[in-house]
């Protein structure tokens, strides 16, 4: 890289002859630079400021104090037992002024929120850079001759000569407890209006995921409060299981559900909205308040309005703070809707950047990157508390095609997927779930006794059924066992019908399922099957709360349990 061969002196006033010639000996001799210039300053009063070579020594008495300072902060290393007073002596005595900055770097030029800057040589990858408007950015590019770096702020605030500076820091952003029941932004800051968020701590954004030795397997449910998922496709705490489906097929209201069916259970959720309306994101806050879901919940949010560097941190953050509960032995559950959008904020970051694109054109390390994020949910071994964090990340199809780049990247990823059907949701099946594609490849360990013998054949029997409902689209009379199986089968597709906004506590789970698969709705229709299902749940919990309790406490399922459920319906009458 082309050094300056020039040094150059700030201050409000000019130094005199003798000075003047003082420091150019002494850069002469220890830098081998030759010319010096002066520059006026008025902002430096106290000292001046001496720059050369990417090197910046502050010579101000406030830049001296300040290294003095932070020198004196290494002293809480020392033992506690001996005096420092000699220490300290010895300190002021050998104090020596090092460079401020060992690199200042040039903006050569900025776009669309992203700066190219040359000077930098040392630069690292994810690193702060402080910009002298104070704007602050994030190396995500490093190349021979020039860094790319995504801007945090508005990219009015720096042009074309600005100066920016290595802070040595990796991108990190504040955590603590009181970020509970607030919205922040994609940097941590505040966006809800309550005041300040007092950190404990600030952790680093990327992290390498815990290993094997520090996890321990899935094995303590995470229960959606959604009948079709927690009977077929069980979510385990520290699974990752993805949802995926077209535009509006209620893949963000299974994801509100699982939150609002996580009060009471000692679980921290974290929303992550990436890239939507601010007013729909608004809309969710008030439904979480409403229904008191709030005190438990942290949303990150990042709309629509943001640039693409702020799009793509909010997983990010999201996941940090995630991560802090998570080593506190907390449960966790992260929601990142949706990892579509993040995908496209990513591209046009990389883009930007001038880097080759690849398949539909995002850049190759796009699974990477989602891989590495998803990575970082588990399920903590006991010696680390034992914490969790679940992750939900929402992918967005279109038509359908799940075999389109993104959707394949995270199917893999992921340890299964809860797949979201249009036809179904249009035709009034909702929550939209095609029983036949979705999968949850390891939350069935986890599932309780109850409810995984409560759901029994149920995946089978709507198989059987779907196979038949097509078959018999073509055929004309049916024989009365055919008959029976279909209404069967319908009833089946009938009680997976769920409100939004009305998660079904685990023992109502098991009573609607052991009731249904035991045919007692056989010859109700649609609103009478509803009702009487609804009758037998109350009368369960009326007369027989030490069965409810159980079945939520312990999961605990036997003959004698399935019995006394069927007897409780089949004396129940509406
Ligand atoms: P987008 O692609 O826009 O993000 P989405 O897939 O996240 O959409 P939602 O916003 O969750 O879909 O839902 C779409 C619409 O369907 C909403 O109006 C919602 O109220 C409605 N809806 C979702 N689930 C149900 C349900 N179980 N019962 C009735 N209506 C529902
Ligand atoms: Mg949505």
């Amino acid at each position: 890289m082309a050094r300056n061969k020039t040094a150059f002196i700030y201050s409000d006033r000019e130094p005199t002859a003798e000075q003047f010639e003082r420091i150019q000996n002494l850069i002469r001799r220890r830098y081998g630079i030759k010319e010096l210039k002066f520059v006026k300053d008025e902002k430096i009063t106290t000292g001046f400021k001496l720059e050369f070579d990417n090197k910046l020594f502050d010579w101000t008495i406030e830049g001296r104090l300040h290294q003095l300072t932070s020198e004196f902060d290494t002293l809480d290393s020392y033992d506690s037992k001996k005096s420092v007073m000699p220490l300290m002596r010895k300190m002021v005595a050998g104090f020596e002024l090092h460079a401020v900055s060992e690199e200042i770097g040039t903006v050569d030029s900025v776009r669309d929120g992203i700066a190219f800057i040359s000077g930098l040589d040392s630069a690292e990858y994810d690193e702060i850079l402080v910009f002298d408007s104070g704007v602050k950015g994030l190396v995500q590019d490093i190349k021979e001759k020039q860094i790319g770096c995504i801007l945090f702020d508005s990219d009015e605030f720096v042009s074309a000569g600005s100066k920016a500076v290595r802070t040595g820091h990796i991108a990190g952003m504040p955590v603590g407890e009181d970020f509970l029941g607030r919205v922040i932004d994609s940097l941590g800051n505040p966006i809800d209006g309550l005041g300040e968020i007092d950190a404990d701590d600030y952790w680093p954004i990327e992290k390498r995921a815990p290993g094997i030795i520090d996890r321990q397997p899935v094995n303590t449910p995470l229960e959606t409060g959604i009948l079709s998922i927690d009977s077929m496709f069980p979510i385990g705490r520290g699974q990752r299981e993805l949802i995926i489906g077209d535009r509006q097929t209620g893949k963000t209201a299974i994801a509100v559900d699982t939150i609002l069916n996580q009060k009471g259970k000692d679980v921290i959720c974290i929303y992550v909205s990436i890239c939507q309306k601010a007013s729909t994101t608004a809309a969710l806050v008030n439904k979480l308040k409403e229904f008191g879901a709030m005190d438990y919940t942290i949303i990150v949010n990042s709309p629509a309005s943001d640039a693409a560097p702020l799009e793509f941190m909010a997983p990010y953050a999201g996941c940090t703070l995630g991560e802090y509960f998570m080593s506190q032995g907390k449960d966790v559950l992260i929601v990142y809707d949706d990892l579509s959008k993040h995908a496209v904020a990513y591209r046009t970051i990389s883009l930007l950047l001038g880097r080759t694109p690849g398949r539909e054109a995002y850049p190759g390390d796009i699974f990477y990157l989602h891989s590495r994020l998803l990575e970082r949910s588990a399920h903590l071994s006991d010696s680390l508390g034992g914490g969790s964090m679940t992750a939900l990340p929402i992918v967005e199809t279109q038509e359908g095609d799940v075999s389109a780049y993104i959707p394949t990247n995270v199917i893999s990823i992921t340890d299964g997927q809860i797949f979201l059907e249009s036809e179904l949701f249009f035709s009034g099946q909702r929550p939209a779930v095609n029983v036949g594609v979705s999968v949850s490849r390891i939350g069935g360990d986890a599932q309780s006794q109850a409810m995984k013998k409560a759901t029994g054949t149920l995946r089978l029997d709507l198989a059987q059924y779907r196979e038949m409902a097509a078959f018999m689209q073509f055929a004309g009379d049916l024989d009365a066992a055919s008959k029976s199986k279909l209404n069967y089968g319908r009833g089946l597709m009938n009680i997976l019908k769920q409100k939004q906004y009305n998660p079904i506590p685990r023992h109502r789970q098991v009573i609607i399922l052991v009731t249904a698969l035991a045919h007692r709705i056989q010859n109700m229709d649609e609103q009478q099957a509803r009702l009487y299902l609804d009758a037998v749940c109350e009368k369960a919990e009326r007369e027989d709360e030490y069965l409810c309790s159980d079945i939520d406490g312990n999961g605990s399922f036997s003959p004698e349990i399935k019995q006394r459920i069927l007897e409780i319906a089949d004396s129940t009458v509406v």
